[in-house]
């Protein structure tokens, strides 16, 4: 029997909650030219029962993913949440920065410039210290924690940006468990952890980026306790039992219900004889396509606007990532979209989609009643 010890609280008792099977490496993009097969790797969610910490289970990949294009929607969220920090006061007029930034982008430090807050050096304490989706990178969640609370000054903020366990629950997002995430929090396990880091939440704010992200507010112990918005995702968060594995049964019943009516939907457009092109290269992606055994006779390209992804394949099938050039030269009839945060964007982009007779048809819901009656 294996002993698995949890990244934040060093306990052993847990459970898996979501197993994907074996998977490519969604961070790691083969060249199109590349046969495969790619090698896979056990994806599994396990729920510590001692702090609540949903984690992944193992990670044996390094990650290698090429950087995608920033999103018109993160940097909008980005200004957003800046603004509303100012706003409750918790930005100084002046004083240092530090930010343990994600590997996919989306930097404050330039916003944070223009309010007089300026970068610390390397290692040095800071006033503000920002962690938009950084955390979720660290192998070792205890250790990262603590390390982003050394560096804080007295009277100093740290603000962590998660997508929140919560939603992942609600909307029955089981592909965004994937490689080189190791943490998906829950307000009631962020608050855990940062107990064990001597730090308390104070205030909190919610953003419809993924679906639901929180931005979370924390301070030293000592210096206040958290307020109503703190008070109600935590409330939230026993409603919907976090902690309990019971609750991400219907996680694991959508992934199969999910890829099989993907695979369903994909051959009858092909029998149909209507093309369906995917759009957005994206980490969730790959264990959908995968799990929906897509290849490129039901899907022959996914297009990507990151000219870093450009002649390479989708990790795990056959199916290339193609530039957005594609949407115009194929007209699709339909356009699989796999990150639904990009709708508004993609349509105000790519309008030939639609003035060709096409649509975008949103990935994330094919296996919805609304879109069985549709089809
Ligand atoms: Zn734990």
């Amino acid at each position: 029997m294996d002993t698995y010890e949890c990244r934040a609280c060093h306990r052993s008792a847990g459970r898996l909650v979501l197993d994907l099977g074996e998977q490519p490496a969604c961070d790691y993009f083969p060249a199109a030219g590349d046969p495969g097969p790619d090698p896979v790797y056990p994806l599994q969610m396990w729920l510590c029962s001692s702090c609540g910490l949903a984690q992944l289970r193992a990670d044996p990949t390094v990650p290698e993913e090429p950087r995608g294009a920033e999103s018109a929607a993160l940097v909008e969220q980005a200004a957003q949440a800046v603004e509303q920090v100012a706003l409750a006061g918790l930005l100084p007029a002046r004083g240092v920065v530090t930010e343990y930034g994600s590997p996919h982008g989306g930097s404050w430090l330039g916003m944070l410039a223009g309010r007089g807050l300026v970068p610390s050096p390397d290692g040095g304490q800071a006033d503000v210290i920002v962690d938009c989706f950084g955390l979720m990178h660290a192998a070792d969640q205890r250790a990262a924690l603590a390390e982003r609370a050394a560096r804080m000054a007295p009277g100093a903020v740290l603000l962590l940006q998660y997508h929140a366990l919560g939603t992942i629950l609600r909307q029955r997002q089981w592909n965004a468990l994937r490689h080189g995430h190791f943490a998906y929090f829950s307000t009631a396990a962020l608050a855990s952890m940062l107990a064990d880091a001597g730090l308390s939440p104070r205030t909190a704010w919610r953003f419809s980026l993924y679906g639901g992200t929180v931005l979370l507010a924390a301070t030293r112990a000592g210096e206040g306790g958290p307020d109503a918005e703190v008070l109600s995702l935590l409330d939230e968060d026993a409603r919907a039992d976090v902690r309990d594995p019971e609750a991400f049964a219907d996680l694991q019943r959508c992934v199969d219900s999910h890829a099989n009516s993907l695979r369903d939907w994909l051959i009858r457009e092909r029998s149909a004889g209507r093309e369906v092109l995917g759009y957005g290269a994206a980490s969730r992606a790959v264990a959908l396509l995968c799990r929906a055994r897509a290849d490129r006779t039901l899907l022959p390209a996914v297009a990507d606007a990151s000219p870093a992804k450009h002649g390479l394949r989708m990790p795990g099938t056959d199916i290339p990532v193609a530039p957005p050039a594609a949407l115009a030269e194929r007209r699709p009839t339909s356009v699989l979209l796999f990150v639904p945060d990009l709708l508004a964007e993609v349509r105000r982009a790519y309008p030939g989609v639609e003035s060709a007779g096409g649509r975008w048809v949103d990935a994330e819901s094919l296996g919805s009643a609304r879109l069985q009656q549709d089809a």
